[in-house]
């Protein structure tokens, strides 16, 4: 799979904007299990992610997700911000220019390692990965099939069990942790970001996808 500049626009633009747009959904996830800030914090992650998008779509795809974890981690503050800038700027260094399915998944699952190894955190924790793992595992069951046809909806399926799952759970890590039991009942703001990340991605590559081992284009 290899984009072209104006894939990767309209790739980093539907990432981009479905955290803008929903920013006041996660400011007031976080205010109801953390500080109120998560909406703001990506906001303004992924406002100077839009600001260079001509910039970031004409760089070789590895270097366009560096460019973006850079944005991320100097931009957003709180937990997120080094943790969402671990994750692209892990997937830059992972991922080659013209990635197939087994690729992709490759470095979808180190990335998400590392994102665990920066939180010192794992599923079932009420965070983000909640929702990273499911994607990953689903990346890497696609990949080990050699099946990609209607993976767009799987990850998406998964990337929504993975929210729900958070509803449940006490939060251990970051913030919510604070609130031990009162942290139940509620969805957790990162997992919530992740999964707009994962529809919004998969939305925007499904055409991508959709070739034959998910190589065409
Ligand atoms: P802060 O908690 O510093 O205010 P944000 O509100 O922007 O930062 O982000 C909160 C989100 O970050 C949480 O909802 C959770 O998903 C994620 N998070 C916090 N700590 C960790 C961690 N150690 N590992 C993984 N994700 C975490
Ligand atoms: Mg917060």
């Amino acid at each position: 799979m290899k984009l072209d500049s104006e894939s990767k626009r309209r790739l980093i633009a539907a990432v981009a904007t479905a955290v803008i747009d929903n920013a006041e959904e996660l400011t007031a996830l976080d205010r109801a299990i953390g500080d109120g800030d998560h909406g703001l914090n990506m906001k303004r992650g992924f406002e100077a992610v839009l600001a260079d998008l001509e910039g970031l779509a004409e760089k070789p795809l590895p270097e366009m997700c560096k460019g973006i974890g850079t944005h991320l981690v100097m931009t957003i503050g709180g937990a997120s911000g080094p943790l969402y800038g671990t994750l692209f700027l892990a997937l830059g260094k992972d991922l080659p220019s013209a990635p197939g399915l087994p690729e992709v998944a490759r470095a979808f699952i180190s990335a998400v390692t590392a994102v665990k190894s920066r939180g010192r955190s794992d599923i079932g924790e009420k965070t983000m990965l909640d929702v990273l793992v499911p994607v990953a595992k689903t990346l890497d069951t696609a990949a080990a099939s050699g099946s990609s046809g209607n993976l767009p909806a799987q990850l998406c399926i998964a990337a929504d069990r993975g929210l729900e799952a958070t509803r449940p759970l006490r939060a251990t890590k970051g913030r919510a942790s604070f609130l031990g039991e009162r942290s139940v009942g509620h969805l957790d703001p990162g997992a919530r970001s992740s999964q707009l990340l994962v529809h919004a991605a998969c939305g925007a590559l499904s055409g991508l996808m959709a070739g034959p081992g998910g190589q065409s284009a």
